[in-house]
Order: structure tokens, then C-alpha cells, then sequence
């Protein structure tokens, strides 16, 4: 049954599966506690904040492990809030509402959409123009959106940022593991969850900007150096750093290929539904994620028809799933109506072309089918 809905999760890296089962054996002391058991602990956890400070290219000392990326999200709209003494936030329209949530209550009022271009890349130019202002406190770009995979150009923020003394966050966890994590550590704040890679999930990091004091994510323990209360999950961590480790490793002809796979997948299906809108289709996207439209189509009775033919999609991200808010790429490139329409394929890094093409040809005939009952659907008209 292919898979295609990696951006939600992934499932368990074997790597991570055998760190995660021997650390769960070996290291289940508390990492705090003084006797050799914890010490033993203690060192793993300090050699996977080693490694993936080696993968993301900063000092080790700027990681801190959290529950997830969410907890980590919210901790830095906490912390830029607390700090903020009356300036601004700017973050993009398309990020995860764990970040654009959180910025909001942390910041009410003082939160700036900066906004898009039609492929739902953040325009730098509009940033530039806000942080000349003089007032923003902390620019918050995702690296790549969960949503249609479009890829922001972080770089080029932090860059600009850092020109202004600007404090410049990314949510990096549709990036880490589909792409090189090597130039992350030069963002200020970088967070990342690794049940996105093929690590365990309620595990993720946090990278603070360098040498900032007074950063907390929880009260309580001195855990995290002070930063995250609470026990760390050592097998966890590892488990998640192993897994990275796996997936950062490939070399670049392997994303290329699959991106061919992904691109072949995309002209076929334009082929046969040359109405539907591929979401982010004139901008660099993520190698795995085909988010489109179906005109007139509803993306809901979509998935659930892929369901039955086998194949496992999404209609956005998990967490606009079940509820009736639509991406907000979405919304900026076709509209509401459009927007009902949407099926999210995001494939792994073992999906193969075959896999694209069972997934493309159950979406059409499940096209074909929806967009039927809809024309055959009687019009609405006065109840009698
Ligand atoms: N940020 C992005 C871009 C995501 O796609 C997700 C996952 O849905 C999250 C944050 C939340 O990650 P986690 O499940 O680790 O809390």
C-alpha cells in the first residue's frame, strides 16, 4: 500500500530503531543522576547533541532537545514575546500554526504577515522593507512548507537578518532529512522534530541563538542547561539523531532521482487532469511533496476514494485535517472554493516511481468519479 503522506510522518528509521532499543536498554538512568548508570546516560545524550551539532554546522551548546518542534515553536514566540520590549514579529503567511499561533499570543497585535508570492515563496523584498523600519524583533520563515514543500529562502532571510542585528528563526522540520542540514546552525533559532526523518516521535530540538541567556522553554529542573525543564528522553534523542544522521548522509543524486520521480508523477497527472493546479508548481519544492487542485473536485471524498484504492494521502498538513481550515497557500493561490479540492502526495525516501504512478492513476479515477457525482449532484434550490 504506498505511502504518501511522509510530511505527516515517517515511519521509525531502522538505525533509529536499534539506537532507540539499545539506548531504552542501556541508558534509561536519569541522565542527571550523579552514579555511573546516569553518567553512562548523560554521555550518550552529550554525544548525540555533539553529532547533531556536527550535522547542523553550529557549537553544541546552542541545542537543546524538546518534546517536538510544536513545543519547540512555541517556546521561541514565548521567549522573542517576553523579550520583544514593544517591537514587532514578522513571520510568513504559510507558516504551521504552531509557529503563527503562537507568535500571536505571544504577541498580540505586534505579529506582521509578510506576504507571498503566487507559489507561496515569502518575498524578501517586503522583508527587507519591514526590517528597515527598524522595529521587528525576530523574522520566523520556515525552511520548507509542509503543506506544498516549498522552499523559502532561509538563507537569504537569516542573511538579511543577521545584516540588521535581527533575531531569525526557522521551522526546519519539513527540511531535516529531505535536504542538507549543514547551513541550519546559521539561523539564530532553528527547530526540528524527528518523527519527521525517521526518528521517534514526541522528540525534536532546538537550536538558541549564540551565547543568549534567559532563554527558558519550561519552568522547573535544570535540565537542557536551564532551558528545558523536564527528563530527558535519552533514547529518544539518540534515536533521532541517528536517524538524521542516516538521512543527511545520501548523496545529492538521490534527491535528483527522486525529484524525477516526483516530476514524471506531476506531468502525468497534468496529462490526464490538465485543469488541475499544482500548489507551488513554479517554485523549488521540497523532492517529495505533489500538493494540486482538482478543480470542482473535494478533497476530502478524494482521499478517502485513494484510501480504498490503496493508497495513503492527506488533503493538506495533519493539522488542518479534520478541520475546516484550508492551507493557506492554498487560499492565497486558488481561492476558498479551489482550495476544497486539494490532495497532498508526499512520498518517502524509499517511494518509488512506481509507487508515483499508482498513487496519479487512483487520483484520477478518483478525480474522474468526484467531479462526476458533483455535475450529477442537483443543483440547490428551495426546500420543499
Ligand atoms: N512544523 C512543521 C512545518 C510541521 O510540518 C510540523 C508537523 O506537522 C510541526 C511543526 C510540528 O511538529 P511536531 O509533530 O514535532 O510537534
Amino acid at each position: 500500500m504506498p505511502y504518501f503522506d511522509f510530511n505527516a510522518t515517517a515511519p521509525l528509521h531502522p538505525d533509529a530503531r536499534r539506537a532507540w532499543l539499545e539506548a531504552s536498554d542501556r541508558a534509561w538512568h536519569n541522565p542527571s543522576s550523579l552514579f555511573a548508570g546516569g553518567t553512562f546516560a548523560r554521555n550518550l545524550l552529550e554525544d548525540a547533541r555533539e553529532r547533531l551539532a556536527d550535522l547542523l554546522g553550529c557549537d553544541a551548546e546552542r541545542i537543546v532537545f524538546t518534546s517536538g518542534a510544536t513545543a519547540a515553536n512555541n517556546a521561541v514566540a514565548r521567549h522573542v514575546g517576553r523579550t520583544a520590549a514593544g517591537r514587532r514579529a514578522v513571520i510568513s503567511a504559510v507558516e504551521h500554526p504552531c509557529v503563527r499561533d503562537a507568535f500571536v499570543a505571544a504577541m498580540p497585535g505586534s505579529v506582521v504577515e509578510a506576504p507571498l508570492d503566487r507559489d507561496g515563496v515569502v518575498s524578501i523584498d517586503a522583508v527587507e522593507e519591514l526590517l528597515a523600519a527598524g522595529d521587528v524583533a525576530c523574522v520566523s520563515v520556515m525552511a520548507a512548507g509542509n503543506e506544498s514543500g516549498v522552499i523559502q529562502p532561509w538563507q537569504l532571510l537569516a542573511e538579511r537578518c543577521r545584516q540588521r542585528g535581527v533575531d531569525f528563526h526557522t521551522d526546519a522540520a519539513q527540511w531535516l532529512g529531505k535536504l542538507p542540514a549543514a547551513e541550519l546552525g546559521r539561523c539564530d533559532w532553528v527547530t526540528g522534530s524527528g518523527h519527521k526523518f525517521g526518528g521517534p516521535k514526541g522528540v525534536g530540538f532546538l537550536v538558541v541563538p549564540e551565547g543568549r541567556t534567559g532563554f527558558h522553554g519550561d519552568l522547573g529542573g535544570p535540565q537542557e542547561r536551564g532551558r528545558w525543564a523536564g527528563t530527558e528522553n535519552v533514547a529518544a534523542i539518540v534515536a533521532m539523531v541517528a536517524a538524521l544522521e542516516a538521512r543527511d548522509g545520501e548523496a545529492a543524486g538521490q534527491r535528483l532521482l527522486r525529484a524525477g520521480d516526483r516530476d514524471a508523477a506531476e506531468r502525468r497527472l497534468l496529462a490526464a487532469i490538465p485543469a488541475a493546479i499544482v500548489v507551488g508548481g513554479g517554485a523549488p519544492r521540497l523532492w517529495n511533496t505533489l500538493a494540486v487542485i482538482v478543480p470542482g473536485a473535494d478533497g476530502k471524498k478524494l482521499v478517502a476514494r485513494l484510501g480504498r484504492a490503496g493508497v495513503d494521502a492527506s488533503t493538506g498538513s495533519a493539522c488542518s485535517t479534520g478541520s475546516d481550515s484550508l492551507p493557506r497557500a492554498v487560499l492565497a493561490l486558488g481561492g476558498e472554493a479551489a482550495g476544497r479540492g486539494m490532495v497532498r502526495l508526499s512520498g518517502g525516501w524509499e517511494t518509488t516511481a512506481a509507487d508515483w504512478t499508482v498513487a496519479i492513476d487512483a487520483l484520477v479515477a478518483a478525480s474522474v468519479t468526484d467531479r462526476a457525482d458533483g455535475a450529477s449532484r442537483p443543483a440547490p434550490g428551495p426546500r420543499r
